[in-house]
């Protein structure tokens, strides 16, 4: 077996990066800039968008965090939407979600240029990816098929299958698997809540991908021998040996199907740091793409 180090491929892409924005700036350019939007004070929306400015930061990016308290209008938050897609500095910009509930996400995500949409969740990066055409891909996805690329893993004529179907993981991640690419190429099964037979599917997958959401589900034998296993989940469980009285598990049950892959992520330190990253390379590419216009 052999571990999808995220963690570590991430650290190295992210070098390649710093080297490209140090060859900007001594080319006499702006860095490339990317902005979040964060309304609300929601603990886990907070952590992810310090992450976000810390990662801008290490790579060199310039970065601003625009926060909004819970009871900011729709009509304010579409003009700071408005402003960030005529504002020549910004490449790409995020809106945190969830937004509060008096909010409909979608008509804010379909306000994003979608030149700057980074995140990939505008209707127009989402055809444009279901069509093979240059847009901007969804992070988690686009920093799995990095580690399954980075690691020359052969996808080609394999059966995978995608449990999960969220518009940003599960379904954009079935149509990159079955897309004419390397990686690529696969048959792809997509599987849901209604799925008849999950266990005996899965059981048959040359690649599984487990992005459900619910703690060490995929067991034992739920694996086929010699599997690729890729773990999207993130859950919190309570752990008392901890300081922190809990500690992050993923879909899979590490533990009992390790042995049985040829290669697996680790939770933490596989999709996560990957995703991360992908957020850069996309607004990386969102800089290129306004310097050339
Ligand atoms: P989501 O929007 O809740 O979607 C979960 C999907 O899993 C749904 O399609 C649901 O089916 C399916 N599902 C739920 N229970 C199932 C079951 N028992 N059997 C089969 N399918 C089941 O979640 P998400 O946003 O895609 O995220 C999934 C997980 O990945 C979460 O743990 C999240 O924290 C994690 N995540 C990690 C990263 C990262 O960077 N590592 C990034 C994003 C998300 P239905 O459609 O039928 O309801």
């Amino acid at each position: 077996m052999q571990l999808l180090d995220g963690k570590a491929l991430a650290g190295t892409i992210r070098n390649e990066i710093c080297a490209e924005v140090a060859q900007i700036i001594s080319n006499g350019q702006r860095p490339p800039k990317l902005v979040a939007v964060l309304v609300g004070n929601d603990g886990p929306s907070q952590t992810y968008v310090g992450a976000k400015e810390k990662d801008c930061s290490e790579v060199g990016f310039d970065s601003e965090v625009l926060r909004f308290s819970e009871e900011v209008s729709e009509a304010e938050l579409m003009d700071t939407v408005e402003r960030l897609n005529g504002d020549p500095q910004v490449d790409g910009f995020i809106v945190q979600l969830p937004l509060p509930s008096h909010m409909n996400d979608q008509r804010i995500l379909e306000a994003i240029r979608p030149d700057k949409d980074v995140d990939g969740f505008h209707p127009e990066n989402v055809g444009k990816m279901a069509l093979g055409l240059e847009g901007f891909v969804p992070a988690t996805p686009a920093g799995i098929v990095e580690l399954l690329k980075r690691h020359a893993i052969d996808t080609e004529g394999k059966l995978c299958v995608v449990i999960g179907r969220s518009s940003i993981v599960g379904m954009p991640m079935a149509l990159l698997m079955g897309k004419n690419a390397q990686p690529g190429n696969c048959t792809v099964v997509q599987t849901h809540s209604r799925t008849k037979d999950l266990k005996g599917i899965c059981a048959q997958a040359d690649i599984l991908i487990a992005a459900l959401g619910r703690p060490c589900f995929v067991g034992e034998e739920m694996v086929k021998d010699g599997a690729v296993v890729i773990d999207v989940g993130i859950s919190r469980i309570e752990d008392t040996s901890r300081k922190s009285g809990f500690r992050l598990v993923g879909d899979v049950d590490f533990e009992a199907v390790a042995n049985k892959c040829s290669y697996i992520t680790p939770v933490p330190g596989g999709v996560g740091p990957m995703t991360r990253t992908a957020l850069l390379q996309n607004t990386l590419q969102a800089y290129y793409r306004h310097q050339e216009k």
